[in-house]
């Protein structure tokens, strides 16, 4: 079986599962996920059978080319959905609750409204088993990884104190851009100085603070995502920084170790929050410790302490990212990529961290 019968084997028996027969799949990333076409403004229709993508002019080339031999392209109206549903026969539709308007399903019952057929939520199907990733999708964020490690080596070498945090920024994306990302997976953080106590900050036209500098950010490859955070110190770091440092290092080493099949999401979050609890740091661990990364950045698993008694499975990729955030102050967060293997797991990220680079 290859990459996209294995997509639609494991989609059409929770279509099964669900008493779905067709899905409108409407959301880029499960677009992608089903045709092996990035196609922003078309849509996708699956049934236990068959599939078609649905492409206007300016996308149907690429379409004809790109997408797998799994689907028939059309032109909208080529056949219509409509024409579509009523020869197969279609009786219940699933469509993504999560992603798609509350316009666009009223368009879509519009437009069907002839076949009479039944609309379900599909709620998490796309993201269970997206969740799971096989070895291609597992190259592929792999290779976006090493081209954000390429563009760590650079930054550190070509950062100086006259810089700016959007300078910093789109240096990073720049690099990344000019060794094959698609585009940076999502919006760089470059927060230094008492910015770096914002986790998401947004990086400002203002000259590198002395302090921690905190960059997140990722590359993508074929759709998808990398994500990484590394924290270096701009100047000498003290006593204090080096101490909140190697309590987050200490945090995130002990949870990538407990990762494994099997493993409660809820316990790896624990595993880092007691460390740095315990090191004096109660309430400064303010998000969770990971989330899964695939065609997007943010997806399943969660690894928090609402995770219940979810466990990890074989092919997850998920982030431990802890961090010490003091308001005002500064902040610092390390984030590593790690795949939960059949026997354990492995740290996808390969990217200095050991001791804290002072720049
Ligand atoms: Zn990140
Ligand atoms: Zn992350």
């Amino acid at each position: 079986m290859n990459k996209m019968e294995n997509r639609y084997a494991k989609l059409r028996a929770k279509m099964e599962e669900m008493g779905l027969d067709a899905i409108y799949v409407s959301s880029p990333e499960n677009h992608l996920y089903v045709t092996d076409f990035d196609n922003p403004d078309g849509y996708a229709f699956v049934t236990r059978e068959s599939a078609w993508v649905f492409a206007d002019s300016r996308y149907i080339e690429a379409a004809k080319a790109e997408a797998t031999d799994l689907c028939t392209v059309c032109l909208p109206g080529q056949p219509g959905l409509l024409e579509i549903v009523k020869d197969h026969g279609i009786k219940v539709i699933g469509y993504e609750d999560r992603r798609l308007t509350c316009a666009g399903l009223e368009n879509l019952k519009k437009t069907l409204a002839e076949a009479e057929p039944e609309f379900a939520p599909v709620g998490g199907i796309f993201t269970q088993i997206r969740s799971v990733k096989t070895p291609d999708e597992v190259e592929n964020i792999v290779a976006a990884q090493r081209i954000a490690e390429g563009a760590f080596a650079h930054i550190c070498k070509v950062l100086t104190h006259e810089m700016t945090e959007t300078e910093v920024a789109a240096e990073l994306e720049y690099y990344m851009k000019k060794h094959g990302s698609e585009k940076p997976s999502f919006d760089t953080i470059a927060v230094s100085g008492s910015a770096s106590s914002r986790p998401h900050g947004v990086p400002r036209p203002v000259k590198l603070e002395r302090g921690f500098l905190t960059m997140d950010y990722g590359a993508m490859v074929n759709g998808y995502h990398s994500d990484m955070t590394r924290t270096v110190s701009i100047g000498k770091a003290d006593e204090e920084m080096k101490r909140l440092y190697y309590t987050v290092l200490e945090a995130q080493c002990a949870a990538i170790e407990a990762i494994g099949p099997g493993k409660k999401n809820a316990d790896m979050d624990k595993i880092a929050r007691d460390i740095i609890d315990g090191a004096g740091y109660q309430g400064y661990f303010s998000h969770s410790l990971g989330h899964g990364v695939g065609l997007e950045i943010h997806e399943d698993p969660g690894l928090h302490g609402r995770m219940g008694d979810a466990v990890l499975l074989p092919g997850q990729i998920v982030t431990a990212e802890p961090g010490i955030y003091i308001e005002g102050k500064y902040g610092c967060r390390i984030e590593d990529m790690v795949l939960v293997t059949e026997d354990g797991a492995r740290d996808l990220t390969d990217c200095p961290k050991k001791e804290l680079i002072e720049l």
